[in-house]
């Protein structure tokens, strides 16, 4: 395992004028072992051996296996006696349970509320694709960074997931996209993955390494913490990032995704070069298009300007509509110029094909708060 620190965030200071509120300080992490596992998957083999350790040796790598390979709860390993799977069920709870779920798009988009032992609620959503499978996982409950648009966001900070708690997110997946194997996981659920480094690595040498999903199909999404993203360019796995940029000036930006005060437009082109020649990997761009707010063909033209130099890819995205943020999503004819405008300015764009609208499950309308019923079980294809 890397040994990274987890607190990655120092606090915003403010420009003068101050264009918007700072965005509530990151709090500082709670100590990543200070208390008994959260997950099972928290758990390293050591300490898996050390709670068999009356057992005979060979039952470690059953277990291990039973929870990576197969990805099984305890009480489904029925290699083993009735009388430890039972101890094992006993010792290593489920960290998520399933308070709802919710599908659309014929079933093939799944939403799941989960309450973890404390009490904190997150979202995580099941997407299938003809050629696909891919999990979005949240990596906090709640998120800091306040960006103005986004339901999670409006929410505040409530803490971050352990390692176990954001992988056990990916069995959930693995579990329900049978007969169909998940192909990809992408950090773009609930929080900030780089304002949690430490564990969303760990859980990512955890996806990679013992539930075999390669490198190359993890995606982690960030605001734009360049210590984060300087640490990402030096990883020992070279996974995808995308980048929130939203806007690429930073009296705009400063005021969409408050962490651009501490981490301006030049800084994060800075870091992203370094992301692009380090990991070999291309950069993807998030853009959520907003109605004559960054929809514009001067935004075009600056959004060109960053993405060019970076040989980045351009995601467009119209906005999602969330409760606190009263500008709407671009028009569809407003999207395909933007996309249009992109191309002629020799950017590589596509617009994202939005999923769970009607469930609240599309980007940035995770507020873990159930508002529908819950449905049966999940009908992914
Ligand atoms: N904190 C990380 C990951 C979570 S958000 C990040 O910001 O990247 C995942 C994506 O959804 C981000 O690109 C985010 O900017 C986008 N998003 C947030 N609110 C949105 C909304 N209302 N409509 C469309 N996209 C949104």
């Amino acid at each position: 395992m890397t040994a990274v620190p987890s607190a990655l965030v120092p606090p915003v200071p403010a420009r003068s004028p101050v264009p918007a509120p700072a965005p509530a300080p990151v709090p500082a992490p709670a100590p990543a072992r200070s208390r008994a596992p959260r997950s099972a998957y928290d758990l390293s083999r050591g300490e898996l051996a050390g709670l068999l350790a009356d057992e005979p040796p060979y039952r470690v790598r059953q277990v291990w296996d039973g929870l990576h390979r197969r990805a099984h709860r305890p009480a489904e390993m029925t290699e083993l006696p009735r009388a430890l799977r039972e101890r094992l069920e006993a010792a290593l709870p489920a960290a998520l349970g399933e308070v709802a779920r919710r599908s659309a798009d014929g079933g093939d988009t799944v939403k799941w509320l989960f309450e973890l032992a404390d009490g904190r609620r997150v979202e995580t959503v099941l997407m299938a694709y003809p050629d696909r499978v891919t999990v979005c996982v949240s990596t906090q409950a709640g998120c800091a960074m306040d960006c103005a648009f986004c339901a999670t966001g409006q929410r505040g900070f409530e803490r971050h997931l352990s390692a176990g708690e954001i992988v056990e997110q990916v069995v959930a997946g693995i579990r329900a996209a049978r007969p169909r194997r998940l192909s990809n996981v992408v950090f773009m659920g609930m929080g900030e993955p780089l304002a949690n480094y430490g564990r969303t690595w760990a859980a990512i040498e955890r996806i990679h390494d013992d539930l075999g999903i390669s490198a190359r199909h993890l995606t982690i999404s960030t605001v734009g913490l360049v210590p984060g993203i300087r640490l990402l360019a030096r990883a020992t796995l070279p996974v995808n990032l995308a980048l929130s940029l939203h806007a690429a000036n930073d009296e705009l930006r400063d005021r969409l995704v408050p962490m651009n005060r501490r981490y301006p437009i030049a800084t994060l082109a800075e870091a992203c070069a370094e992301y692009v020649a380090g990991s070999g990997r291309r950069l993807s761009i998030e853009w959520a298009l907003i109605d004559g707010v960054n929809d514009r063909p001067s935004d075009m033209a600056e959004l060109a300007a960053f993405a060019r130099p970076l040989g980045a890819h351009v995601n467009l995205i119209p906005l999602n509509p969330t409760p606190e943020y009263a500008p709407g999503g671009s028009p569809a004819r407003r999207v395909a110029e933007a996309r249009d405008a992109l191309l002629g300015l020799g950017v590589n764009a596509t617009v994202r094909v939005t999923r769970g609208v009607e469930i609240d499950a599309a980007c940035g309308q995770l507020a873990a708060c159930d508002t529908g019923p819950v449905v049966g079980p999940p009908q992914v294809r």
